[in-house]
């Protein structure tokens, strides 16, 4: 047993189907071929602001909804996965089903991501302070009982050898639920919606962030999670998620990326 196996012990099923996972499975990843042979990873074109995969008769170097909108306050994005089959069940499982433990999974997926960014010649990865992530209203956690992307930001900066800022960010005002808001309307409900928490009004100063996050849907979180980081005088504010929408002509014909237990629920079970 190596180091590895200790720190991340290896599972012995399967998170999404219950199959018995081989014993020469990745360290931390509890998800079966199976399973993570239905993810569609995000590999190829890449829009170069949101990381979403670009569609491919768009030629241009960004996704139609980063070219449609002012430009992010963010530096750029990366994802793992086209949120769809899989990878939308194992989000709406962690979430609405009051399965936190896949977090971990996910995470891993994501750090083998941002590892793979490195630069092919030289090795180096871009380098980053903190990890943080955008925080949860009292109110959501409260009823849910955990925050998806707290438990993802800090498995995630585990695995990445990078320090995980918790509580970087605190909520100022409880917002109203995003998932039944356009694009404008979402930037206007989240003006203000965070401050910096105590230990990191004197620390953000020069400091380079990345934020993490289970979906990326319109980036209006992660841009107003960035401005209050900005506005503190961080030197650079970067996104990493694990599942992100498709490139699509107009955000309107894009399916909601975020289901709400309530749409869940009337689809039934998966
Ligand atoms: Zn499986
Ligand atoms: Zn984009």
């Amino acid at each position: 047993m190596n180091l590895l196996d200790l720190i991340f012990p290896k599972a012995l099923y399967c998170i999404s189907c219950g199959r018995p996972l081989p014993p020469q499975g990745v360290a931390g990843i509890a998800l079966c071929g199976r399973c993570a042979g239905e993810i569609v990873w995000v590999r190829g074109r890449r829009c170069a602001k949101c990381g979403r995969p670009l569609a491919d008769e768009n030629p241009a170097p960004l996704c139609r909804d980063c070219a449609s909108r002012a430009e992010h306050i963010f530096g750029r994005a990366t994802a793992c996965a086209l949120y769809a089959g899989r990878a939308a069940e194992l989000i709406r499982d962690m979430k609405y089903r009051g399965k936190p433990y896949y977090a971990e999974t996910l995470a891993a997926f994501m750090a083998a991501r941002h590892l793979a960014d490195a630069d092919p010649g030289t090795g180096e990865l871009p380098y980053y302070d903190f990890v943080a992530a955008a925080p949860m209203s009292a109110k959501k956690k409260a009823m849910r009982g955990f925050d998806q992307a707290a438990l993802l930001a800090r498995g995630f900066a585990r695995r990445a050898g990078i320090p995980y800022a918790a509580d970087a960010l605190v909520r100022t005002h409880e917002t109203d639920v995003m998932s039944s808001l356009s694009g404008d309307n979402r930037r206007q409900n989240l003006r203000g919606a965070f401050a910096l928490g105590c230990d990191m009004i004197k620390t953000a100063a020069g400091k380079r962030f990345l934020l993490a996050d289970d979906v990326y849907t319109t980036g209006s979180t992660a841009d107003a999670c960035a401005e209050t980081l900005f506005d503190a005088g961080a030197a650079g504010v970067d996104v990493i998620v694990f599942a992100t929408g498709a490139d699509v002509r107009h955000a309107e014909d894009r399916p909601a990326v975020v289901e709400s237990p309530s749409q869940l629920r009337a689809k039934g079970p998966t």
